[in-house]
């Protein structure tokens, strides 16, 4: 039990009234905003995100018997209660919601640490299902208090944050079942204050890019359309599997690989599903491209430069990844209409958040066209903030 004795945040009010006495100790890890490089991290491509400032909170105590207890604030209904030996993928013990959480438990213990039984309370500020990962930041959050209170350093050092990432991502892929990349996961580990987070997947490099538009009069807007993706599971594997039988057709291991796009183009035309592989890779090849022009653009000072490059993700999502949604796209035509200089959807897509960069000074009436475009769609109103990059995973307390 902690030395401190009066709960400072809600993750341990919330253990201490759930369980009693306080937790052994508090960490969190964010949500994220991608700023561009949609749907190529599976394929070892480039991406572009930040770490923003609503985070997932898990308050963590050590137990002597063999069981993994886990409340959260957000899915009131009780303590789940899961004993060690049922933690495995596929354990019907932790289903739902739960298996995000557990999953990141079994994870550390198969990455090696002793994990013993352990006491859990989530509170997170992260929207789930608006795009901005929730998933990963309840992974990330809880892998690296499972991790610490095992006493193991696996997530300690210059790469340790990296390999909590991985550690994350294979709860969610082979604990929960989703088959998602890893740029959620690194970006809630690995993102810094004041930083994008520059991630070529395939080769498992990270760079820190300076990003604070608002010191050049700039804005990035949030727009939750709060049309949640829920149909999104199989669009996504579906899309996967596309991306994945296109580098066959093509004799390759990586999309990275194409360094003539208009000549795989022309193999994968002939091929009986040809017209939408060459729509899914005409995607990915021409993103990789837009994310490294966006950094160089960062790199040399000109912000306002990438709008143009945020609006072609967009349409290239919309067009030829086919993974927008009525909402998305309203969202970022009424931004571009009322004077953003750029816009995309954020995120997997079917939903979520839409990204727009705006002037300072046009922010509050481009967000109120935004709104006014909804209201006469006959949609309930989007939510529109403004997040700065932020700290990734850590230890608070
Ligand atoms: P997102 O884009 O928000 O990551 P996902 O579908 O990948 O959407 O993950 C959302 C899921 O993560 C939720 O349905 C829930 O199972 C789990 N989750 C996220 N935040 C919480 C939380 N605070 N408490 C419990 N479960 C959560
Ligand atoms: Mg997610």
């Amino acid at each position: 039990m902690s030395s401190r004795s009066i709960p400072a945040t809600h993750a341990e009010a919330l253990y201490h009234t759930t369980y009693g006495g306080l937790p052994d100790g508090v960490w969190s890890s964010p949500g994220r905003v991608n700023l561009i490089g949609e749907h190529t991290d599976y394929t070892g491509g480039l991406v572009l995100p930040f770490a923003i400032d609503d985070r997932a909170v898990v308050a963590a105590g050590r137990i002597d018997e063999p069981v993994v207890r886990i409340v959260s604030s957000q899915r009131p209904g009780g303590i789940i209660e899961i004993p060690i030996r049922q933690l495995r993928p596929g354990s019907a013990a932790a289903t739902g919601w739960p298996a995000y959480p557990a999953g990141a438990v079994w994870a550390v213990g198969d990455a090696g640490a002793p994990v013993s039984g352990l006491q859990l309370a989530l509170d997170s500020a992260v929207p789930v299902g608006a795009g901005l990962s929730s998933s990963a930041a309840v992974e990330c959050a809880v892998a690296l208090a499972a991790a610490e209170l095992a006493g193991s350093e696996m997530f300690d050092g210059p790469t340790g944050l990296q390999q909590l990432a991985r550690v994350a991502q294979r709860a969610e892929n082979e604990f929960v079942g989703v088959p998602c990349g890893l740029m959620d996961q690194m970006a809630s580990a690995a993102g810094q204050a004041g930083n994008l987070l520059f991630f070529d997947v395939g080769a498992g490099t990270i760079e820190q890019v300076p990003f604070d538009p608002t010191a050049v009069g700039l804005t990035l807007l949030v727009i939750d359309t709060r049309a949640h993706h829920s149909l999104a599971d199989g669009e996504y594997a579906r899309r996967r599997a596309s991306c994945e039988r296109a580098t066959a057709v093509l004799g390759l291991t990586s999309l990275r690989e194409i360094d003539d796009l208009d000549a795989a183009l022309a193999v994968l035309a002939v091929e009986q599903d040809g017209a939408v592989l060459t729509k899914r890779v005409r995607h990915v090849v021409t993103e990789n491209a837009r994310v490294e022009a966006v950094v160089a653009f960062l790199r040399d000072g000109e912000m306002s430069s990438i709008a143009a490059d945020l609006t072609a993700s967009h349409r290239s999502l919309q067009h030829d990844f086919e993974v927008s949604s009525i909402e998305l796209d309203l969202a970022v035509d009424a931004a571009l209409d009322a004077g953003a200089l750029g816009a995309r959807m954020t995120g997997g897509g079917f939903g979520g958040s839409a990204i727009a960069l705006v002037d300072t000074a046009d922010a509050a009436e481009i967000t109120r066209a935004v709104e006014h475009a909804f209201l006469d769609a006959a949609l309930d109103a989007p939510v529109s903030r403004s997040y700065s990059p932020s700290a990734g995973a850590r230890r608070d307390t």
